[in-house]
């Protein structure tokens, strides 16, 4: 049985409509993007509550905000609870927010407890884990890894724009990176709860998930070459259409996407630098993603589209040529997730081993020190869109767990 009262469940859904109301007006759903106006109003909230929980607080040069909480033991490294508070744009309330509301609740619990840790706590409110127009992810726990290099602070978004210009207007100084990273020595094991973004949990019961790895994405950039002519006089036996051949890349992204267990195939877009109906499209460009909880089935997706792409070509007598940049699945560490499951056993609840669809700041703290994750229901699965939701009673039982889970973790070396 856990010696810690149960998680607060009034002060955690005060404190996700808080947040609720810091978004911005101008874009659909609960938007508070990365370095905007909104985003640092609520990491200026979350350092004032954590100010108020008696933490030693700091925001570091990229904006991730991080509390303190002394252990007994001043040698012993530090357990990391933590999320993001920032959001897509069109989001919901729930996404990372869930997370950093009840990593903040776990330090309430451990003081209304009476419960001293012997290991420091570190609580995080990760910077801009959703990414950017300049297409860099994970931002803030990039930076604490030390990889938030200089190529990714000099990405540029359609206007020319860097990551680096970017937040640098949200009031951040990206020439201070090097600072915001940790020492892994410092840090013994890292905790996130967050909402599941799929619909497994609730197609199966579950209050709580326990997650065992976190997908690999094989992104994708397909460059079709076909022929200009005149749309009128061209007879369509010979025509090199670019626009026809990444069609039907983009129906082969899907068939080929359902063909494995637990993998999926997106086309994000389709573009052609001749929009025109009198002209038959000299290119193309198709964008895509594979996923896959497994490395294997990752590679088994893209040779399947590799090997589609010259029958296309055929068909269409087109030439194409196709790009990839995969980042592979990512276990989390095996005795943590247990510890994890028997946190969660512990608070009354039989958790469920799910993998994770959505990448995390969990894969970036995997490389620095044991990571695991605790998933809550997402209703319908959905996410990453206003209707985003997940019940309160659920969120409770996350917290109960993760709680729980510090309290397990701090009692190992
Ligand atoms: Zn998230």
């Amino acid at each position: 049985m856990s010696a810690l009262n149960s998680a607060d469940t009034q002060w955690v859904s005060d404190g996700i409509a808080h947040l609720s109301t810091l978004v911005d007006s101008d874009l659909p759903g609960w938007s508070r993007t990365g370095f905007s106006e909104q985003d640092a109003a609520a990491r200026d909230w979350i350092h004032g509550q954590m100010r108020a929980l008696g933490l030693s607080v700091s925001t570091d040069p990229v904006g991730n905000v991080i509390g303190r909480l002394d252990g007994q033991d001043p040698n012993a490294p530090d357990i990391v609870i933590g999320s993001h508070s920032d959001t897509v744009p069109g989001g919901g309330r729930f996404d990372g927010i869930v997370g950093v509301v009840g990593a903040l609740e776990v330090i309430r619990m451990l003081q209304r407890s009476d419960v001293r840790l012997r290991h420091g706590l570190r609580v995080v409110d990760f910077s801009n884990e959703e990414g950017n127009p300049q297409g860099v992810k994970l931002v803030g726990s990039r930076a604490v890894a030390g990889t938030l290099g200089a190529q990714a602070l000099g990405a540029t978004d359609d206007e020319g724009r860097t990551l680096a210009e970017l937040m640098a207007a949200g009031g951040r100084s990206p020439e201070h990176v090097a600072s915001a990273r940790w020492d892994r020595r410092d840090v013994a094991a890292y905790l996130e709860l967050h909402i599941e973004q799929g619909p497994h949990l609730e197609e199966a019961g579950a209050s709580v998930g326990v997650v065992t790895r976190v997908c690999g994405i094989s992104t994708f950039a397909l460059e079709v070459q076909g022929r200009r002519d005149h749309a009128g006089t061209t007879p369509m036996a010979t025509r090199a259409d670019a626009l026809c051949c990444a069609a039907d890349a983009v129906l082969a992204v899907q068939r080929i996407g359902a063909s494995g267990t637990d993998t999926v195939g997106t086309v994000g877009a389709v573009t052609t630098s001749s929009p025109l109906t009198n002209t038959i499209s000299e290119d193309a460009r198709v964008t895509g993603e594979f996923r896959s909880p497994d490395e294997r089935q990752l590679h088994e997706l893209q040779r399947a589209l590799a090997q589609t792409v010259p029958e296309l070509d055929a068909r269409h007598r087109t030439r194409s040529e196709l790009m990839w940049k995969t980042d592979v699945p990512v276990v989390m560490d095996e005795a943590l997730s247990n510890l994890a499951i028997a946190a969660a056993t512990n608070v009354g609840h039989q958790a469920l081993r799910v993998y994770s669809g959505a990448t995390h700041d969990s894969v970036e703290m995997s490389a620095m020190m044991p990571s695991a994750m605790i998933f809550v229901p997402s209703r319908a699965g959905r996410s990453h869109c206003p209707e985003e939701w997940t019940d309160l009673v659920d969120i409770g039982h996350g917290v109960d767990v993760l709680a729980e889970a510090v309290r397990l973790r701090d009692q190992a070396p």
